[in-house]
């Protein structure tokens, strides 16, 4: 059973599988009164089990620290990135049009990097990790070293910001540190063959568009 958690700036998704629940992602700070209501409304004094954090962008992890302290829950990062959440820093990534190029231009020139509370990873995830029997991690690096996706059911995959869905005819992400990384891990997600891919900002996307957009850029 998948819930949408937080919606608008950037989303969080909440997972059950039996008796294990899995948060993943946490919005921004702004969002925090909002989500940890919804949230509330699901556990009142039980625990979450884990939450995963896909990557350490601030506009992801701004509620970690207080998710962990109030819940209780184990927080899981893939083990490139879970050094910026220990010490509270979110990277500046690459643009990837015109736009995100100069904007990363200028963020880069006043070196303004965005900080959060500060939050230490319970689980370092290197490939692939089980949180359930039906719920696995997998690296999907490219958007940043440690991205990564958490698949339910073979049919649903969580890809952070792996593909955007903001677009109906483009998963492409407005950033990325390394842009054939990230294709190939595109490959990847379409080889677990699932239907539904739940991005970070905006709505799903079907198999049948990363498909397409996959071929286009493989080839170029
Ligand atoms: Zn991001």
């Amino acid at each position: 059973m998948v819930y949408q958690t937080s919606e608008g700036r950037s989303n969080s998704y909440l997972i059950f599988d039996q008796d294990v629940s899995i948060l993943v992602d946490t919005s921004i700070k702004k969002s925090r009164k909002r989500l940890l209501k919804k949230l509330d409304t699901f556990f009142g004094k039980n625990k979450l089990s884990y939450l995963v954090l896909t990557h350490s962008h601030y506009d992801h992890v701004e509620n970690a620290a207080i998710i962990k302290e109030k819940y209780g829950a184990k927080v899981v990062i893939q083990s490139s990135e879970g050094d910026n959440l220990k010490q509270g820093t979110s990277l500046i990534p690459n643009g990837t049009n015109i736009l995100t190029c100069i904007i990363v231009g200028v963020e880069r020139k006043i070196n303004r990097i965005a900080s959060y509370e500060k939050v230490s990873p319970d689980i370092w995830v290197d490939d692939c990790y089980f949180l359930s029997s039906n719920c696995y991690l997998i690296h999907t690096p490219g958007h940043t070293k440690g991205s990564m996706s958490l698949i339910v059911d073979g049919e649903i995959a969580l890809v952070g910001d792996a593909m955007f869905g903001v677009f109906s005819w483009s998963v492409f992400p407005p950033f990325a540190d390394d842009v054939p990384i990230m294709i190939r891990s595109w490959e990847k997600l379409l080889k677990t063959d699932c239907e539904v891919y739940l991005p970070g900002h905006g709505t799903s996307n079907s198999k049948k568009l990363l498909k397409k957009q996959f071929e286009r850029h493989i080839l170029n």
